[in-house]
C-alpha cells in the first residue's frame, strides 16, 4: 500500500507510522519536495486505504497488492518472490468418469439448454436433443444443461419461474440425459434446497454484488458459476468474487454475459466485452465462460458471439437453446435468443473444428 501526504502535514506521518508498526507492517517513508510517500511493507490486509484517506493531508492511498489474491494468478509470497499459480480447472458431479470439467487452459466445455424451464415435456426435449448430441460429438465429459428455475425478470408481472417446483423436473430431465445441470439461485433462503439437488449454482448479473449471497453461496462448496454485472469493472467483478472463494471454495467459473454501453440495445441487448476473456487469465486462476444468448439478445448474433469468443480463449459457453419446431412466441423468457437445436450442432461442429486449428499467438 501507498499513502501520498502533503509535506506540510508531518503529524500526520508521524501518526500513519505508528499505526502501521502496531499492525505489524513496516512503513518505508520518502521526503519529496511537495509530498510525502509512505511505502507499507508486509501483510497490508488490515489495513484499509480510506481509513488512512481520512487523515488531514492526506492526497491519496491505494493498494499495489490484488484485492482478490485467493484467485489471482500472479501473488507475492513469502521474502517478496513472485509466484505465478497454476490454473484451475472446475468440477461439476456428472459425466462419464463422474465429472463434468471446465478448464480454464486446455479444452472447451458446453453449457446449454432452455432460459427457462416451463414444463416437463420442454425440458424434456431440449434435454435429450442435447444428450443426443453430447454423444454424437463424443463431448459427455464436456457438457451441462443449463435450466433456469428461479428467474430475475424486469417487470415482476413477466413469468418468474417454477421456482422448488422445477426441481422435481429437473430431476427427472437429468435421469434420462445424464447431463448434470447448473441453475441461478437468487436468494439465501433459496440456498439449501438448490444446493442439495442442483449439480452447479448460478449467480446472476443482478446479483453480482450481493455479498451477502455470495458468501453463503461460497460456504456450499457447491460449483458456482459466476455472472459479471451488466455494468461491472473487471476489478469489481474479481473483488466481489473474492467473497465466494475466502469461503474456501474455488470451484469457481467466471461468466462474461455482455455489459452495458453507449449503444447497446441498438443493435444488440448488451455489449459481450470479449477482451475481458483474456484479461480474466492474465489475472486469475479461474476459467472464464461466455454467454452470447443475453450478451446479444437474438438468436441470429449468438453462433457469431460465440465463435469469436472461441477465438479470444474463452474455455466454455453457456448458451439457451430452445427445439427446432418451437413456435418462439410461445416461449415465456427470452424467446427471441435460443437458437434452435440444429444451430446449435452446428456451433459445436464449429468448435471442435476449431480446437484441431486454434493458432498459438502468444510470443
Ligand atoms: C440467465 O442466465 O438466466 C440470466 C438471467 O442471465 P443474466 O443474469 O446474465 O441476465
Ligand atoms: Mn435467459
Amino acid at each position: 500500500m501507498i499513502i501520498e501526504i502533503e509535506k506540510e502535514f508531518q503529524k500526520t506521518v508521524d501518526e500513519i507510522k505508528a499505526l502501521i508498526i502496531s499492525k505489524h507492517c513496516r512503513p518505508d517513508i520518502l521526503f519529496g519536495d511537495l509530498y510525502t510517500v509512505i511505502a507499507v511493507e508486509g501483510d497490508a490486509s488490515q489495513l484499509n486505504t480510506e481509513f488512512f484517506e481520512a487523515f488531514p493531508g492526506v492526497v491519496r492511498a491505494w493498494r499495489i497488492s490484488s484485492p482478490y489474491k485467493t484467485i489471482a494468478r500472479k501473488v507475492i509470497g513469502k521474502e517478496h518472490q513472485k509466484i505465478e499459480r497454476e490454473r484451475l480447472k472446475v468440477s461439476v458431479p456428472g459425466g462419464p468418469d463422474g465429472h463434468v470439467r471446465i478448464f480454464s487452459d486446455a479444452r472447451y466445455t458446453f453449457i446449454a439448454g432452455p432460459c427457462t424451464v416451463e414444463s416437463y415435456d420442454q425440458a424434456a426435449k431440449i434435454g435429450d436433443g442435447l444428450a443426443k448430441l453430447a454423444d454424437k460429438y463424443a463431448i459427455r465429459d464436456r457438457f451441462l444443461m443449463r435450466a433456469g428455475l428461479f428467474k430475475p425478470r424486469t417487470r415482476p408481472s413477466d413469468f418468474r419461474g417454477l421456482g422448488f417446483e422445477g426441481l422435481d423436473i429437473m430431476d427427472k430431465v437429468r435421469a434420462n440425459t445424464g447431463l448434470p445441470y447448473v441453475s441461478e439461485v437468487m436468494a439465501v433462503d433459496q440456498i439449501s434446497e438448490m444446493a442439495k439437488r442442483v449439480d452447479m449454482l448460478q449467480i446472476g448479473t443482478r446479483n453480482f454484488q450481493n455479498f451477502n449471497l455470495l458468501e453463503e453461496l461460497g460456504k456450499t462448496g457447491k460449483p458456482i458459476l459466476y455472472k459479471r454485472g451488466i455494468a461491472a469493472p473487471l476489478e469489481e467483478w474479481l473483488s466481489a468474487c473474492e467473497y465466494i472463494a475466502l469461503q474456501g471454495n474455488k470451484n469457481i467459473v467466471l461468466c462474461e454475459r455482455g455489459v452495458k454501453s453507449t449503444t447497446h440495445g441498438d443493435y444488440n441487448r448488451s455489449h459481450l466485452d470479449f477482451d475481458v476473456i483474456r484479461a480474466v487469465k492474465e489475472r486469475t486462476i479461474l476459467p472464464i465462460a461466455i454467454d452470447p444468448s443475453h450478451s446479444s439478445g437474438v438468436a441470429d448474433l449468438v453462433p457469431y458471439q460465440f465463435s469469436a469468443a472461441s477465438a479470444y480463449g474463452a474455455n466454455a459457453t453457456i448458451v439457451e437453446v430452445i427445439a427446432d419446431d418451437t413456435d418462439r412466441r410461445t416461449i415465456l423468457c427470452d424467446g427471441k435468443q435460443g437458437v434452435r437445436l440444429k444451430v446449435f450442432e452446428k456451433m459445436i461442429q464449429y468448435q471442435l473444428a476449431f480446437e484441431k486449428i486454434a493458432p498459438d499467438f502468444r510470443e
